[in-house]
């Protein structure tokens, strides 16, 4: 694995690579974005850069040191978890002892530690004290969604790096050229993605969210060809994948402003859902403007409703009315 391998984030590389040409490596850093975003695989890649034997910018994958991290055996480098749901004092306390520890192969001891969210306040308390006075040959990586729920005088030790969303033009040439996807299902996962590698690769391999999309679709379809009786049917199908309601309500909302889109272009090159476009046109028949964005609309509040405690057959069930209602 090496920086080439990872997706996005060309600017944090460039600066972490600067700080090892420039030899101002800091000893504790702050990783913090969104879940799957890459913040793991490129602190491993610094990670072996700083260890790897020929001392350059990247790593040279060949070295011991190189081989020995691919095979996650290097007696050097540490990679931590929250223990089940939390990072507790006792996995804190354990660290601090293994970290004062001079290295054994090479002038560097990495720590990384992913989900630091999760680190409970006592063991965050008692990390405090490792970060205010790290041996000098410690690094250590902290992992975070977010660093609001760190102490801030955690987080004030720490370099920051931030991780925001990679362009989708990425995902979808990462996807084409290194996951094998068609152009016209890059394109529809990296939408669907929201800049989150992690996700667009996951679901690049789910056969069941191709289904999902293609089944909601067909119901939408339905929909618009008006028989109320079936409304009560398709419900159900909500009902039944409520545990991806978000995904679902997403798959719909990317479908209208698909919509929207042939509606005011009649282009089919700006289309997520470009494979689809002949069902696109079918449905563009049917609706005005107006009430394209108007569902959009509906869909949109219903997605923000559901997570309000309101009665969820009885959310879909309107929404999917007022979808119909033509
Ligand atoms: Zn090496």
């Amino acid at each position: 694995m090496d920086f080439n391998d990872i997706i996005g984030h060309e600017k944090i590389i460039e600066n972490l690579k600067n700080a090892i040409k420039n030899n101002t490596v800091s000893h504790s850093y702050l990783f913090e974005g969104p879940k799957s975003i890459g913040k793991e695989k490129l602190a491993k890649v610094f990670a072996k850069t700083l260890l790897c034997q020929r001392g350059g910018d990247s790593p040279c994958n060949t070295c011991p040191s190189c081989m020995k991290i691919e095979s996650g055996n290097h007696p050097d480098f540490h990679m931590e978890y929250p223990d089940k749901d939390s990072f507790k004092k006792e996995q804190i306390e354990e660290l601090q002892r293994t970290i004062r520890k001079i290295p054994l192969e090479s002038n560097r001891k990495i720590y990384i530690l992913d989900d630091v969210d999760k680190m409970t306040q006592q063991a965050q308390n008692s990390f405090l004290k490792t970060l205010e006075e790290p041996p000098g040959y410690a690094i250590i990586m902290l992992l975070a969604t977010n660093g609001y729920s760190l102490l801030p005088t955690i987080v004030s030790r720490c370099q920051i790096v931030k991780f925001t969303p990679i362009e989708r033009h990425k995902i979808e040439k990462a996807l084409v050229n290194n996951f094998g996807r068609s152009e016209e299902q890059a394109r529809f996962i990296a939408s669907f993605s929201n800049g989150i590698i992690g996700k667009a690769i996951e679901l690049s391999k789910s056969d069941d969210f191709k289904l999902l999309r293609d089944e909601i679709i067909e119901k939408l379809n339905t929909v618009i060809n008006g028989d109320k009786l079936k409304i009560f049917s398709i419900s159900e199908f909500f009902e039944q994948n409520k545990e991806l309601i978000d995904e679902v309500m997403d798959i719909i909302l990317l479908w209208y402003r698909d919509l929207l889109i042939y509606k005011e272009t009649k282009n089919v090159g700006f289309l997520i859902n470009k494979d689809k476009a002949d069902s696109i046109s079918y449905q563009c028949q049917k609706l005005s403007k107006q009430k394209i964005m108007d569902i959009l609309d509906v869909v949109r509040r219903t997605k923000e409703d559901i997570h309000s405690n309101v009665n969820f057959q009885l959310a879909i069930e309107v929404m999917l009315l007022n979808i119909q209602e033509v």
